[in-house]
């Protein structure tokens, strides 16, 4: 699943290379994914791409006449959605949810082997519109989210940090592997409580988010372009390392779940 630095790398990869592109033709080949119907895509057709940004675990793609935005495509990719910009000739694979045909003989295309991403093309002025967008909280490496908004906004959410860290409501951008690899960090067991850490920990928490997010984001910059349709894992101290030793301890991995599964340290992470 894509999450924060994922999403803002990708975003930096569009804006250097599509901002400023023109749109051809719009279509959606796989109709389910896209909120929008033919016509309303048919209107992307002439505007100008603008510059990409992420918030929360959306990507933003403003389309813009005139300097001006009249269209944006919020894009949730939830598990396995991805952009890709490719050759126009390239063949349109299965669960391309939204093609793109740019000038210059690109595409940007969003295929979803899973078929669980989101597309809307929405307004400038309604964002709001989406599920969830009004309650997002901040993303999490916003620069106002400072220590002191971070504990007086972790107040409000009981329960335990695991689901906490994965809660838009409360900061957003942060999925299954990275709060894994923020909890490890902090030395925070996921099942521990919100009201059973102490402000020491909440500050731990904190610097492991802002620590974890960034040098993830700086790798990826490194990684990912220009290949922006393919998800880099793979420097992951934790996360899926369900056996191997814990890089801190040495203790073995402890994982649980399939699918969305936890890795935590039960050595580092202790449960209480
Ligand atoms: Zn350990």
């Amino acid at each position: 699943m894509p999450e924060l630095p994922d999403l803002t790398v990708v975003a930096e990869e569009l804006a250097r290379r599509v901002a400023g592109r023109t749109v051809l033709e719009a279509s959606a080949p796989t109709a389910i994914l896209v909120r929008a119907t033919p016509a309303e895509l048919g209107i992307l057709a002439g505007l100008r791409l603008g510059e990409a940004r992420r918030r929360g675990k959306f990507l933003l793609l403003p389309f813009e006449r005139d300097g001006s935005v009249e269209r944006i495509l919020a894009a949730n990719p939830m598990l396995a959605g991805r952009f890709w910009i490719t050759s126009t000739r390239e063949r349109v694979r299965a669960r391309t949810g939204l093609r793109l045909k740019l000038d210059g003989g690109e595409d940007l295309r969003y295929v979803d082997r899973e078929m669980l991403g989101k597309l809307y093309l929405t307004g400038p002025a309604k964002l709001d519109e989406i599920p969830g967008w009004p309650e997002m909280g901040p993303d999490a490496d916003d620069p106002d989210l400072t220590l002191d908004a971070f504990r007086h906004r972790i107040r409000r959410h009981p329960g335990e940090l695991k689901p906490l860290l994965r809660n838009p409501r409360f900061v957003a951008g942060i999925g299954n592997a990275y709060s894994d690899e923020i909890l490890w960090e902090a030395r925070l067991a996921p099942f521990r409580r919100r009201s059973s850490i102490t402000d020491d920990d909440v500050a731990r928490l904190y610097q492991a988010m802002r620590a974890v997010l960034g040098d993830a984001t700086e790798r990826l910059r490194a990684l990912v372009p220009p290949e922006i349709q393919t998800q880099h894992r793979e420097f992951l101290k934790v996360h899926l390392r369900g056996g191997e030793p814990c890089p801190r301890c040495g203790r073995e991995l402890r994982q649980i779940g399939g699918r969305e599964a936890t890795t935590f340290c039960r050595g580092c992470q202790p449960p209480l």
